[in-house]
Order: structure tokens, then C-alpha cells, then sequence
């Protein structure tokens, strides 16, 4: 596995990939978890070449945001990634991606951006668009790999690739779940144990706000959302941030019960914001994500 650094150097290894049909991309920032070795598995069994890159994006981080403190292990990352067989993993500096006099920005618009996490987290989809733009361009992957557990994340990515007519094809995969219902995340390290425990909750509301809107007992969205407020309210140690159902496109709020739709979650439980959803496709299938098994986890 190449350990690529630099630019100029990543740009230099993607010309020598020419010959290849596929180039996958698995974007990170980083101190991985098993939802993303599910990304790097598929796309390693899908691509030819397949890089990931590890960036701490300085971009998507409000100033009061935890940059400085984000978890990082980049000796462990690199040998999870080269038992995965990857090709190339793509760990560029800060000061390379954003040089001296760097100002140019995607700007993702509309209602994906104005509320959820955009409007929790101001500029946060701004750095995310303007990162993967950039990686795209430098490493022009025919498929990139992103996780569900973002989901306003894959809403604003998928519409930048139809806005910019950009030549590769998205692959989204379901969200990877410790034994409890905790959508895995670097961010858990932040959790003690108690927080840990608390933070179950979130599939809790989950499950529920799922079986309201399966019911259709509940009045409407407002059912729905009314349910996993009540379920996270019941956790003395979860502080609600947002409780929404939402086109999983658009990002506009539902008006009645009808597929798609996102049901999602943000949350405050102890030292760490947490976010989660359950989408429900169109087709009517529900996408709740994957529970880890015990063995996994030890
Ligand atoms: P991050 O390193 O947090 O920026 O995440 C990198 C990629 O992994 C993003 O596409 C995330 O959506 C995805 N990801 C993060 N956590 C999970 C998870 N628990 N299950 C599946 N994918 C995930």
C-alpha cells in the first residue's frame, strides 16, 4: 500500500492508474471503525485500484468545533487500511489542500443546507463539498464510497455531483451499529461509560419514531417526530438537539407519511453531539443499518 502525501504526488499516482477501468474512493478523516472498513471492504471488492484517503478537513469545522482534539491514530489507521488491501491511502497536510490564498468554495444551497445539521453546524457543508470536490478532482475515482450515518451529508454530495455534472458514481452504504444501537463514529471516544450507555437511546427513538410512522397512528410527521422526542426526553442523559422527518433528497419537511423519508436524530449525550436516521426508501424497504455482532466488537 502507497502512503501518499502530497498533491502533487497523489496526482502523479492516479495518471499511473490510467490503464485501470475502476478507481475507488473512500473519503475519512480518520481513527477508523468498522463503518468505515464496510466502505473500504466493498470498495475494495468493486474497484480496481482502491485508495482512501485520511484528512481532518479544517474546512468543515466551525472554530469552536473540536479540530484540535478530533481523535487520531494514524499508525493503527494505516494497518487496518493495508490488511484491507487498499492501493494507495491519501494523507495530504492541511497547508496542501488549502495553500496560501486558497478561495474558491462549493457552496451547496437550497433546503439541504439551511437546516438539520447545516443549520446546527453553519459552513459544515461548505467544507464537506469543497473537500470531496477537491479529492475527486485530484484522484478521479469512478466510485466513491459514503456511509448513510451522514445522511445530509449524502444529500449534499449527491446533489453537487448533479449540479457539476461530475463523473462518478456514488455508493452509499448502510450504517454500521455497535451492540446497543450506537451508530459507530470516531467521535464515541469522546463518550464515558455512562454517556455510552445513555447514548442507546438514539436507536431507541429510532425504533420507535419507525413503528409511529409504520402505525400511522400517529397524526402525521408531527407523530412521528412527537414520538422521539418523548423517547430521547425519557434519558436524563441525552439532550435533544433535533428531531425531524424529512425528504432524504430535498431535505424539505414531509407533509404526510409516504416513502422516502428520513427520519433523524441529533443529540448532545454527555461530551459528544451524536447524529443518527433511518431511512425509508422508496421502494418502502426501511434502511436501519447494521448491528454489530459481540465477536466483532471484541
Ligand atoms: P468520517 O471519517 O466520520 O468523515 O466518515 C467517513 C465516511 O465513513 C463517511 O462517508 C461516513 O458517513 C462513513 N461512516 C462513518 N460512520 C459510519 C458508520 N457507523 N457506518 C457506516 N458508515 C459510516
Amino acid at each position: 500500500m502507497r502512503v501518499i502525501t502530497t498533491v502533487r504526488d497523489m496526482l502523479d499516482a492516479r495518471a499511473s492508474w490510467a490503464a485501470f477501468e475502476t478507481v475507488g474512493l473512500v473519503p475519512t478523516m480518520g481513527y477508523l471503525h468498522e463503518g468505515h472498513l464496510s466502505l473500504v471492504r466493498r470498495a475494495r471488492a468493486e474497484n480496481d485500484i482502491l485508495t482512501a484517503s485520511i484528512f481532518v478537513n479544517p474546512t468543515q469545522f466551525a472554530p469552536h468545533e473540536d479540530l484540535e482534539r478530533y481523535p487520531r491514530d494514524l499508525p493503527r489507521d494505516l494497518h487496518l487500511l493495508e490488511d484491507c488491501g487498499l492501493d494507495a491511502v491519501f494523507i495530504p497536510t492541511a497547508a496542501d489542500m488549502y495553500p496560501p490564498g486558497f478561495a474558491t468554495y462549493v457552496e451547496p444551497g437550497g433546503s439541504l443546507t439551511s437546516v438539520g445539521e447545516g443549520a446546527s453546524r453553519p459552513g459544515h457543508f461548505r467544507g464537506v463539498a469543497t473537500v470531496v470536490l477537491k479529492l475527486f478532482q485530484i484522484i478521479q475515482p469512478q466510485r466513491a464510497y459514503f456511509g448513510q450515518k451522514d445522511a445530509q451529508q449524502v444529500a449534499v454530495i449527491s446533489r453537487m455531483v448533479a449540479d457539476l455534472n461530475l463523473p462518478v458514481s456514488l455508493r452509499i452504504l448502510s450504517t454500521v451499529r455497535e451492540t446497543n444501537g450506537l451508530a459507530m463514529s470516531s467521535r464515541n471516544t469522546y463518550l464515558t461509560p455512562a454517556a455510552r450507555a445513555a447514548s442507546a437511546i438514539l436507536y431507541k427513538a429510532l425504533l420507535a419514531g419507525k413503528q409511529a410512522f409504520e402505525s400511522r397512528l400517529s397524526e402525521g410527521p408531527a407523530g412521528v417526530v412527537r414520538t422521539m422526542q418523548e423517547v430521547v426526553a425519557s434519558e436524563p442523559g441525552a439532550t435533544l438537539d433535533y428531531a425531524e422527518v424529512r425528504d432524504p433528497d430535498t431535505f424539505l419537511p414531509l407533509e404526510r407519511l409516504q416513502a422516502p423519508a428520513l427520519l433523524l436524530l441529533a443529540a448532545t449525550v454527555g461530551p459528544t453531539r451524536l447524529i443518527d436516521n433511518f431511512l425509508l426508501r422508496a421502494d418502502g424497504t426501511w434502511e436501519t443499518g447494521t448491528l454489530l455482532d459481540e465477536r466483532d466488537l471484541s
